[in-house]
């Protein structure tokens, strides 16, 4: 048992990206500047995306697209309870009330048919998530959006490099909001980035996210001189810095062959995986995209595994193997039970999925061989059972019911 400790999730940083984390701190410029502003013209370029803002993170995103929406009192937000906890605190710190919807259980995303009915007087904006980097049907979505005439915001924070009939996340629609953090597709060590077609939208964003200050407004009085700047409205400091940015234009240029390669470690776990009577694999739905494979989350059923996924995560664990939980059902925290009056109960088949899912290890850099040892430690913990003869005969279809 002397194997290294392996992580379900770690960061490719190339001798490249260290070299211009290192010029940029030698520059004398590290705060937001030329290397922000490159990301910024890069993003662009790679999202084909008219208005890009880098942040601190996705949660700053999310709350500066959300705060500019100017949501009243009461206002509706239509999200996923199968998120994490920043897709709702967000909603709640910009005003807004979180309505949540069930999730489809063979996608694990929003589940589309449950949406119209959730649609009130108050709704004002729908927010799904590209859970583990596989789109939302966002032809259905925007359809009723549009009948609705509600906003949408993506949080597409494990979407980045994802496609949805051929088009970019990020490419067309309203807004979407993607994380850089070092568990995601790509990083910034911290970091995120807001995405709109909404020119006033991505103008109230740059305001916020910089103290409100303006300093076309200065200009504006015919002065001259950018020393000066108005503050037209009380702004946070959410800005992104030129040393995260100067990761970031490395991180870019590789972020399509590191998705490729998650994509052969996914396709990977789904083969080896495909007959195992301990687990649902993840499904694909059947219009044309592209998933960008942020997480692999296979569902562990109890009943064959005899284990509670806790226990099946302590045990990789104790074999040196790191697991991630992505994510347990959002509305049975504490302070949106309380504050929301949620249930257990109110949306079954994210609960089931909180209870059972698993995200394995999955990452650019894992190798072959690593892979191999995750599926060694999986078949050594379930040897037991599955060696039982007749064991398939004695299960129900209750066993596989989500
Ligand atoms: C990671 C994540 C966020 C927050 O991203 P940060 O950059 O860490 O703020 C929001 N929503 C989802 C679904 C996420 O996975």
């Amino acid at each position: 048992m002397s194997e290294e400790f392996l992580p379900f999730s770690k960061p490719s940083i190339s001798r490249a990206a260290i070299d211009e984390v290192v010029a940029c701190l030698e520059s004398g410029w590290i705060t937001t500047g030329p290397r922000v502003a490159k990301f910024t013209e890069n993003l662009k370029e790679y999202l084909n995306a008219p208005y890009v803002l880098p942040l601190a993170s996705a949660t700053a995103g999310l709350h500066l697209a959300l705060l500019a929406l100017d949501l009243q009192p009461g206002d509706e937000v239509i999200t996923t309870p199968l998120t994490f906890a920043a897709t709702l605190n967000t909603i709640i710190l910009a005003g807004g009330k979180p309505v949540l919807i069930d999730i489809d259980p063979a996608t694990l995303n929003m589940d589309l048919n449950q949406l119209e009915d959730a649609i009130t007087a108050k709704t004002r904006v729908i927010l799904p998530v590209h859970f583990a980097g596989l789109p939302v049907d966002l032809d259905v979505l925007y359809n009723i959006a549009d009948i609705h005439g509600l906003r949408v915001i993506e949080d597409a924070a494990h979407a980045i490099g994802t496609e949805y009939k051929g088009k970019k996340i990020g490419s067309f629609g309203d807004t979407q909001v993607f994380s850089f953090h070092p568990n995601k597709n790509m990083t910034t060590g911290e970091g995120g980035c807001v995405v709109t077609q909404d020119e006033e939208l991505a103008k109230k964003i740059s305001l916020l996210r910089f103290h409100g200050m303006d300093r076309e407004a200065w200009n504006r009085f015919g002065k001259n001189g950018n020393q000066h700047y108005e503050i037209v409205v009380p702004g946070f400091k959410y800005n992104m810095m030129d040393i995260q940015a100067a990761l970031g234009l490395h991180q870019l240029v590789e972020l399509d062959s590191f998705i490729e390669r998650r994509t052969e470690l996914a396709k990977r776990y789904q083969e080896a995986l495909s007959d195992w009577l301990q687990w649902s694999l993840p499904q694909n739905p059947a219009f044309e995209h592209k998933h960008a494979w942020h997480l692999y989350t296979p569902l562990l059923n109890e009943l064959p595994a005899k284990m509670h996924r806790d226990e099946f995560m302590q045990k990789m664990k104790e074999k040196n193997i790191g697991t991630g939980l992505h994510y347990r059902a959002a509305h049975l925290y504490p302070y949106y039970r309380e504050k929301f009056g949620f249930m257990p109960g109110d949306f079954p088949h994210a609960e089931s999925a909180g209870e059972r899912i698993v995200s394995l290890p999955l990452f650019p850099s894992m190798t072959d061989a690593e892979h191999d040892r995750v599926l060694d430690v999986m078949y050594s913990i379930f040897d037991s059972q599955t060696k039982i003869d007749g064991f398939e005969a004695q299960l129900t279809e209750e066993s596989f019911v989500i």
